[in-house]
């Protein structure tokens, strides 16, 4: 703890500049701090690096008595507590690594009301010796970080929050903050109702970080896309989120061949190489950080000037998150993620062994996700749709805005690719199908005859990566559809027989970079 003398004013602005030194507040914190010091419960939604830690912080501050601050990221409590060390104001944090003795002075801190701000997971809150200190010590205010955990329909459930009702139950007048970054609709009454907030003063500060460009590019040759982003972008600092810690470390390594400043991170290293990794990226030591979703909790570096996502993220609070660590500062700075269909499919593997008691929420999640992904429309429209907030013009900063998609004439293609799959009696995956379409000789092929079928080549003027793009929007629109449970095999949807038969015409969009006719040797993936 530090000491120092206590500082008293009657504004909230004098606070913010004596501690933490700027002169004005941002949007919404002034009557975020004004509600809660009415006495309101409170709920806070804000981007990540909005500022939301001074929305309660100055109340606790201002009032009386102690604030208690809930957050589930244990192995960042030290580091807040050292932030406020840093800025003169006391505060402390409980958890379990801590000796009996350490705590009781930590208490005994508190209730002497040396100690302002005391950070605690939910499981140490919720604990009965906590509970008949909580009934000992003044209380000024219960702030709840990473609110979204109490929400089944969030993207962080944490069954331990769904039991923070008791505060409400035991504190009556204590008023409570609920704080977090993401929270669409669903969510947002979900903490309401489950904190059971009296009435409560609800912000939603804007998601639009109008800063970021917004581009989806196709999952394939994603190292060779990636050099040539880095190579427009020389010199300046990136994180480049992969699903497996593996994945970190081959990339990081290809990168340093190719002669790029690149490190990896994940939490499978030991805390001294994760702390020595964060500190080079931070000093711009390394500038291109390839990491699992671990790195950039709790990380304050504003000069990162594009991240780029390897694999799909699972939902669009996690996307949101994650590109929103670039651009801090407000420069121009790019997102790029790339999609690909395995990704969705090997995610709905994964959640169909794991079977989480929310798995259709997970599901659906994905979905939206996924729509995201394969979106023909302003991306930061839908974006900022989900988190409820309207944009009404399309944002001009995202791919489809920079390239308004060309639609033409698909219905061809479509039948194309129904006839092969009624000629493979329904039984083959996606890629087989497209092997089968552009007549290429593997010993799939060979092996099950697939070459002796009427459509096989039929489809050979279309490189790979079209076929996919193509059979992905037909799987969108309904034509074709995918067997989770017949290990991914594409059979017709409900729209393939009026295509096949009927005189249904398909409009389909031209991938990205158009198929230009091309000599292409057959690929082997
Ligand atoms: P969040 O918890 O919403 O992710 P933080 O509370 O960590 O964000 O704040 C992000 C950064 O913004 C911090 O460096 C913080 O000091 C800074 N900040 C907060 N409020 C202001 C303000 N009014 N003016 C300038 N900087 C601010
Ligand atoms: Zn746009």
């Amino acid at each position: 703890t530090t000491s120092s003398s206590p500082f008293v004013a009657d504004s909230p602005v004098s606070y913010l500049k004596h501690y933490y030194g700027y002169d004005r507040f941002r949007p919404n914190q002034e009557e975020i701090i004004q509600a809660i010091l009415d006495g309101r419960d409170t709920l806070v939604l804000m981007p990540t690096g909005g500022g939301k830690s001074v929305c309660f912080q100055i109340p606790a501050l201002m009032k009386p008595g102690l604030c208690v601050v809930v957050s589930p990221l244990i192995a960042l409590m030290k580091d807040q507590v050292e932030a406020l060390h840093m800025n003169g104001i006391s505060a402390a944090y409980l958890n379990s690594t801590q000796s009996g003795r350490e705590q009781r002075t930590i208490e005994d801190d508190c209730l002497t009301g040396k100690i302002k701000l005391l950070y605690v997971s939910p499981e140490k809150l919720l604990t009965e010796a906590f509970f008949i200190f909580l009934k000992k010590v003044k209380l000024s205010l219960f702030a709840i970080d990473e609110a979204h955990c109490i929400s089944s329909w969030g993207h962080d459930f944490r069954p331990e929050y769904t039991q923070l009702n008791v505060l409400k139950k035991h504190f009556q007048d204590v008023p409570v903050v609920a704080l977090t970054a993401t929270a669409d609709r669903l969510t947002r009454q979900d903490i309401i109702d489950r904190l059971e907030l009296n009435d409560p003063a609800v912000f939603i500060a804007s998601f639009n970080r109008t800063n970021l460009s917004l581009k989806v590019l196709p999952g394939t040759n994603r190292l060779g896309q990636i050099v040539r982003l880095l190579q427009l972008k020389p010199d300046t600092s990136g994180i480049i989120y992969c699903l497996s810690r593996k994945s970190t470390e081959s990339l990081a390594a290809k990168l340093q061949e190719r002669g790029f400043s690149a490190a990896y991170y994940h939490a499978g290293m030991d805390p001294e190489q994760r702390a020595r990794v964060q500190e080079a990226f931070l000093k711009d030591d390394v500038r291109i950080m390839c990491a699992t979703i671990a790195f950039g909790m709790g990380i304050d570096k504003s000069n990162v000037r594009w991240v780029i996502h390897y694999n799909l993220p699972k939902n669009i609070e996690s996307y949101y998150q994650e590109i929103g660590r670039a651009g801090r500062d407000g420069l121009a700075s790019d997102t790029v993620l790339f999609y690909s269909f395995a990704d969705v499919a090997m995610y709905k593997e994964i959640l169909a062994e794991n079977a989480p008691a929310n798995l259709g929420v997970q599901l659906a999640k994905l979905e939206r996700m996924q729509q995201f992904a394969e979106a023909n429309t302003c991306r930061r429209q839908i974006l900022l749709s989900y988190f409820s907030e309207e944009l009404p013009d399309p944002c001009g900063n995202c791919d489809v805005c920079r390239n308004p998609r060309v639609t033409f004439d698909g219905t061809v293609i479509a039948q194309k690719a129904l006839s092969a799959i009624v000629r493979l009696n329904e039984k083959v995956p996606m890629n087989t199908l497209i092997d089968v379409l552009r007549g290429s000789r593997n010993q799939t092929i060979i092996q099950n005859n697939y070459h002796l079928i009427k459509t096989y080549g039929a489809g050979n003027d279309l490189r790979f990566e079209d076929w996919r793009n193509y059979l992905h929007q037909l799987i969108n629109i309904g034509v074709i559809e995918i067997a989770y449970d017949q290990h991914y095999a594409l059979r017709r949807g409900i729209l393939a027989d009026s295509v096949l038969f009927g005189n249904r015409k398909l409009q389909l969009v031209r991938p990205d970079d158009a198929p230009k006719p091309v000599a292409e040797k057959v690929k082997t993936r």
